[in-house]
């Protein structure tokens, strides 16, 4: 039987943009992945500093943002009562519960740079391969950076995807400015924060 190839989208999705689904196109195209697999942050240990979102309200997002994609699910194994949820402790879950899995790990080149202070960083490394989507301008110093968690025993490939700058922040403060988001988010998405008065 062959192995699946699932690449994993861990993220907070407060709300979920067209970056997001970019990047998860990007690499399922580019690393030949059967399908990604969106999951939302419960309460994400790196964002403690302001109020998230109630999970059930990105969620839905996220459901409105994916429903047109085969290829992309969804996961809801970080939703736990406020407990925090750590990647390294998601995959190994998600290891042991799927062996016939082969997962990846995508991220964005702003995540790769902190990723020193995530949970069992050394482990998380050697747990599964990553993706690294670009989200600055500056290639050379991108790619010695990818370089440098390599030489420590990683597996890190950059993806190459148009540069998109959007970002969740810069929506919700565009929400609450009342400007406009239309094509940032899927419409869907823009109605249903809309209609809630999210991020107002
Ligand atoms: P926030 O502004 O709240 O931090 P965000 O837009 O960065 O939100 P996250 O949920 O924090 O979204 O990001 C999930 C993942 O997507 C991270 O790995 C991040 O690096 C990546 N990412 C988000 N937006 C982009 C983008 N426009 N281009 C490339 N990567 C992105
Ligand atoms: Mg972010």
């Amino acid at each position: 039987m062959r192995r699946k190839k699932i690449g994993v989208m861990g993220g907070t999705f407060d709300p979920i943009h067209l970056g997001h689904l970019l990047i998860a196109q990007s690499v399922l195209d580019e690393l030949k992945l059967d399908e990604v697999l969106f999951i939302p942050a419960g309460v994400p240990p790196h964002k403690d500093h302001r109020a998230i979102t109630e999970f059930s309200l990105r969620w839905e997002m996220l459901q409105l943002a994916i429903q047109d994609n085969p290829a992309f699910i969804a996961s809801a194994i970080e939703d736990q009562e406020g407990k925090r949820s750590y990647t390294y402790d998601t995959l190994c879950q998600l290891i042991r519960e799927n062996p016939l899995v082969d997962y990846t790990f995508i991220i964005g080149e702003d995540s790769l740079r902190n990723i020193h202070t995530w949970y069992k960083v050394k482990e998380l490394i050697g747990l599964v391969p990553f993706a690294v989507v670009d989200r600055v301008i500056d290639e050379a110093s991108f790619l010695s950076f990818i370089k440098k968690y390599n030489d420590m025993g990683g597996n890190f490939h950059p993806v190459e995807m148009p540069l998109m700058e959007i970002s969740s922040t810069d929506l919700r403060n565009r929400v609450g400015a009342r400007r406009n988001i239309r094509y940032m988010v899927p419409e869907s998405v823009r109605k249903y924060i809309e209609e809630r008065g999210l991020y107002r």
